[in-house]
């Protein structure tokens, strides 16, 4: 990798406006591929999901996935696009060895849905709304393994080893308008759009849109123009980041670098970028080819598809709750403010929090253990929330002990941490660390005589009407107990036995 020069952040903004371009790749959830009835199941042996079709041999022929349709209208829909009364599908032309047939099925000047706009919330709480040019349908390629070298890169590999299952996954490809006037937020923008596309297509059903698991990858397209001028500048287009802190991060490093080759008398070369998870660095791909480069035609196999308007109706009719609707309606029904539903949604937590509720827990102490004990130990192993093995049932389980008084808060987080730890669920834990609330009178009375006992000094102190020393009777109380009494009764209890008024 090679040094770059970048200019500051600050710098660059001084003299420069940035203008962005996001493409977002979704993988949909369908059962079947976009073009054959091959599955799509992950995991599966290298190869094993494939056929003629896939494969792009000689006389097979395409037939299209009427869910993969319909998953890319409720998306143009959700997404506040014009739909098609009419469009194909077409050939992009390239080869490239994980791609069979040497081109891709893609759309091309007829796309299924246009024209649209997502509005998304900044971290200020302020709205900005990002413009969508349109979404197409396409497919995705296979994948290449090189062998042999040390990063995995094709240079230096002795061979490689191609993988035809993804080849054929339906696609979903969301396009942005330019995007200006973010200004020193562009960076933030790009973010919270990536984030509020995934929150709405995960709403849809249509692709679990898990980024790290590349089902959902965004292109970011950045170039600067000094204030004032109109005309856009040259933009790179930084390929296939796959996170919502790298969409960022990519979008903040090429400020800093167009900003530094443009100051420096340079000039931007349109080209592809890798963004490099490391140190947040591009570096150079290829240099991108024009769309004629491509001798996209419409696809002779394939009929064009010509929703009905009813249906398109219907499947307007048919949406879901949308995440922003959804956020606002939650936000007001747990009383929470603006703030701490952004970091509700930072930890990736809304619905968990919410199967929590739905199986019986109360809204704040659901958010209490998602967001605190759960949400450390999520930091603290590098694990998504939802990954961490706890289920939102086994959460609401343990708020109830907490509400029934068979476990306070210091016990309730020795039960999770069980949990984590893969001990069973709740009441298991319970059972086989001991972990429950002494609510035995006799045993919790005998414990507080025998700290009475040896703290005679404090206890006088109490009984002459300092009240504020009862925190050390009840420490030591809690110490006897090993954490396992009820704070609230042992000092009713003290005060109780040192015949004082609480
Ligand atoms: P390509 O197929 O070359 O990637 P697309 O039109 O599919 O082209 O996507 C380009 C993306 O970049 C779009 O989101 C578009 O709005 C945006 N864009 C176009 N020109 C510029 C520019 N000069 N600077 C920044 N973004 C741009
Ligand atoms: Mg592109
Ligand atoms: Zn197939």
């Amino acid at each position: 990798m090679t040094v770059t020069d970048l200019e500051s952040y600050e710098d660059a903004l001084s003299v420069y406006d940035p203008v962005m371009g996001l493409e977002v790749h979704v993988e949909l959830g369908t059962k079947t591929k976009m073009f054959c009835g091959c599955s799509t199941t992950l995991g599966a042996d290298p190869n094993s999901q494939t056929c003629p079709t896939c494969l792009g041999l000689p006389g097979s022929l395409p037939v299209v996935n009427a869910i993969g349709i319909e998953s890319a209208i409720k998306i143009g829909l959700a997404l506040n696009c014009e739909i098609a009364t009419w469009c194909r599908f077409a050939r992009k032309n390239y080869f490239y060895p994980d791609m069979p047939k040497n081109f891709q099925t893609s759309q091309y000047d007829e796309p299924i849905a246009f024209n649209g706009y997502l509005d998304v919330v900044l971290e200020d709480g302020e709205t900005f709304r990002v413009e969508i040019e349109r979404a197409h349908m396409e497919e995705d390629t296979g994948k290449s393994l090189h062998v042999g070298g040390a990063t995995g890169r094709i240079h230096g590999a002795s061979h490689s080893l191609l993988d035809y299952n993804r080849a054929g996954i339906p696609l979903i490809e969301i396009v942005t308008k330019p995007i200006e006037g973010a200004g020193a937020r562009a960076p933030e923008v790009a973010k919270a759009y990536v984030a509020e596309l995934r929150e709405l297509i995960k709403a849809l059903e249509v692709s679990e849109a898990r980024m790290e698991q590349g089902q959902m990858r965004c292109d970011v397209n950045l170039s600067l123009r000094p204030h004032g001028r109109e005309k856009f500048g040259t933009r790179s287009e930084t390929k296939n980041v796959n996170s919502l802190r790298s969409v960022e991060r990519a979008a903040r490093y090429e400020i800093m670098r167009h900003a530094a080759v443009l100051n420096s008398g340079g000039t931007i070369v349109q080209e592809t970028r890798h963004f490099h998870e490391e140190d947040g660095s591009t570096t150079a791909g290829r240099i991108k080819d024009n769309a004629e480069d491509y001798r996209y035609f419409p696809e002779p196999d394939l009929v064009p598809i010509a929703p009905a308007r009813e249906w398109v109706e219907e499947l307007r009719a048919g949406l879901p709750e949308l995440p922003r609707v959804r956020r606002d309606r939650l936000k007001s029904e747990w009383g929470i403010s603006d703030h701490e539903m952004q970091s509700v949604l930072n930890a990736g937590a809304i619905d968990l929090i919410t199967a929590t509720i739905d199986e019986g827990a109360p809204s704040d102490q659901a958010r209490k253990w998602w967001m605190g004990e759960l949400a450390r130990a999520s930091n603290e192993t590098g694990k998504e929330l939802a990954d961490l093995g706890v289920t939102p049932a086994q959460v609401a389980r343990v708020t109830a002990l907490v509400a029934e008084g068979s476990l306070n808060d210091k016990l309730a987080r020795q039960v999770l941490e069980g949990v984590l730890a893969g001990e069973g669920g709740p009441d298991e834990v319970v059972e086989k660390r001991g972990l429950k609330v002494v609510s035995d009178e006799g045993a919790l009375g005998a414990a507080v005589d025998q700290a009475i006992a040896a703290n005679a000094a404090v206890a006088d102190k109490i009984r002459g009407g300092n009240l504020a020393a009862a925190g050390a009777l009840i420490g030591a109380v809690m110490k006897l107990t090993r954490g396992q009494a009820d704070a609230k009764r042992v000092r009713e209890l003290v005060l109780e036995k040192l015949g004082v008024q609480g």
